[in-house]
């Protein structure tokens, strides 16, 4: 197929043109097209709904045993690793990451492919203690068609999150990437389809959320909707829900803080902060952007921090030494200096970046350097708002009831790190940060057994972790009366032979 034709996208198990609007998915990096696609239209989002509803009433895949769909998230997940490499390298045009990571997102989404297989066919459901003449137990039914609505910063990583163990629950699926990253989303489709899932289970539908999310999440065959993306579209969601009665999980936003107490392995927390904020070019939901540092450790650490961050590898996303790619569109990266402006005008002073970079190797992609702001308060905007850019704000700090009130001082409660040697001192830290994860001496570790999630304004539920398929579950109680007599109440009692 030519780059000019659109790309076919997957509803209701056909693969065909969207009806909607035609658009390119672009390269962050050079502007240039990767693919042209026909977005789905109203049209598409019925169609793909009724065709999911019809896949979960007939194709019989809710009604396998676990361990015959659990065979084919397998597949799923050995197909995703044979493709790797391509799968890769297409992420890294879609959205701009340096292929080294692109590589780990593929690889973690086979993962959790692998993962929820396994979640799938060991899944126990219980015989609870009764306290009557009856078994009473406690299982788990699917729900049908779950909508699955994805943000641009890391495609098939989050897909595979809600996909996977929605599919593994034995629901359909009707997946909304990013308008700006479908493309990762519908070779999961043809994977899926390769893999021998049944036509119609998962349909995606690439195009603008204010149109296709809006509709599948008010849509009433739309059982619930799992949401990754900004803390206002999040809440958008939660209001629809609440008048559908329907559940919903929100992966929001962050301003995670990271904490340098003055017992700290410098090199270690150098590294680590670094790591926390300007990987993925700060285009993350729990990068450590507020950090902390120890009154009388401040100096020497900024120092070194600051040397550090000049000498990360800001480029071509293709070279496998690069460890900043591009921001993923020009309106970001103006959004990310609207945000740098700010903190100047606030009284902050830059320690480092600040500036486009200039020159032939930076000229067509949307790239911004690391940047370090100084000499703001906790409370001011830049400290409290999710930049999702390569920029770090930094605050020391001297009393450490202070730090915690400072530290737990935002709307947002998504992640948060501690660097000490101190063991216990950082126990104590941990469990009273607010923060759905807590990293110690280590910072943006994931596994998938461990449940991810945000408190307050970053969100609602839990993905990951072996219980985070119940989520795409409905929890039903079953009692068996084993009375030998009719239930008193009624007066009757059947005769007895003698
Ligand atoms: P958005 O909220 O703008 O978009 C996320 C998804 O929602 C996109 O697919 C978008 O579609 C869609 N969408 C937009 N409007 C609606 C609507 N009215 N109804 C339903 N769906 C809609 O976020 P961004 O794309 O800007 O993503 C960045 C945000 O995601 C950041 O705030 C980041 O913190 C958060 N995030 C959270 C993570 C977590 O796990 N907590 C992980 C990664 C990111 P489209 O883009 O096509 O318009």
């Amino acid at each position: 197929m030519s780059i000019d034709s659109s790309l076919p996208i997957c509803i209701a198990g056909q693969w065909r043109l969207g009806r909607g609007e035609r658009y390119a998915s672009r390269y962050p990096a050079t502007g240039e097209v990767v693919a042209w696609l026909n977005a789905a239209d109203l049209q598409d989002v019925e169609d793909a709904i009724q065709g999911a509803h019809q896949a979960f009433l007939h194709s019989g895949w809710a009604q396998r045993k676990p361990h015959e769909r659990a065979a084919v998230l397998y597949r799923i997940a050995e197909l995703i690793r044979q493709h790797g490499e391509d799968l890769a390298q297409l992420q890294r045009q879609d959205n701009g990451k340096p292929i080294n990571e692109t590589r780990a997102l593929v690889a973690s989404a086979a993962g959790t492919f692998q993962f929820f297989a396994a979640a799938c066919e060991t899944l126990e459901e219980t015989i609870t203690p009764s306290r009557g003449d009856f078994v009473s137990m406690s299982l788990y039914e699917p729900m049908g068609v779950i909508a699955a609505i994805t943000p641009w910063n890391s495609p098939i990583t989050s897909e595979a999150q809600k996909v996977a163990p929605a599919l593994a629950a034995g629901n359909a699926v009707v997946l909304k990437p990013a308008e700006i990253t479908p493309l990762l989303a519908l070779q999961l489709a043809h994977i899926c389809d390769a893999a021998g899932l049944p036509k119609g289970l998962l349909s995606v539908l690439p195009g603008k959320g204010s149109l296709l999310g809006d509709a599948l999440t008010r849509h009433p065959l739309v059982k619930r909707v799992s949401f990754t993306g900004g803390t206002r579209t999040g809440k958008h969601i939660a209001h629809i829900a609440a008048d559908k009665m329907m559940p919903v999980s929100l992966e929001l936003g962050g301003k995670s803080p990271t904490i340098v107490l003055d017992d700290a392995d410098l090199e270690h927390a150098v590294a680590g902060v670094l790591y926390g904020v300007f990987s993925s070019s700060g285009e993350s939901c729990i990068a450590g952007s507020r950090l902390f540092v120890a009154q009388h450790l401040y100096d020497p650490f900024m120092q070194r921090l600051v040397d550090a961050a000049s000498q990360l590898r800001v480029g071509d996303p293709a070279d496998e030494r690069t460890q900043m790619g591009p921001l993923i569109s020009a309106e970001h990266r103006q959004s990310v200096e609207r945000y740098v402006a700010m903190g100047l005008a606030a009284g902050g002073c830059l320690r480092l970046g600040g500036e486009r970079l200039g020159g032939p190797a930076y000229e067509r992609g949307f790239y911004y350097p690391p940047t370090i702001l100084e000499g703001l308060s906790n409370r001011q905007q830049v400290c409290q708002e999710e930049i999702f850019g390569p920029v770090l704000v930094a605050l020391p700090f001297t009393d450490e009831a202070q730090l915690l009130e400072q530290a737990n001082d935002s709307l947002y409660a998504l992640a948060a790190g501690i660097w000490s040697r101190d063991y216990k001192r950082a126990w104590d830290l941990g469990r009273k940060l607010q923060a759905g994860t807590v990293w110690i001496n280590t910072y943006k570790q994931f596994s998938i057994s461990t449940p991810f999630g945000g408190w307050r304004d970053s969100g609602l539920g839990r993905e990951k972790g072996r219980l985070g398929i119940l989520q795409y579950m409905e929890q039903k109680s079953l009692y068996w009366g084993m009375n030998q007599q009719p239930l008193a109440w009624a007066g009757l009692s059947r005769e007895v032979a003698p």
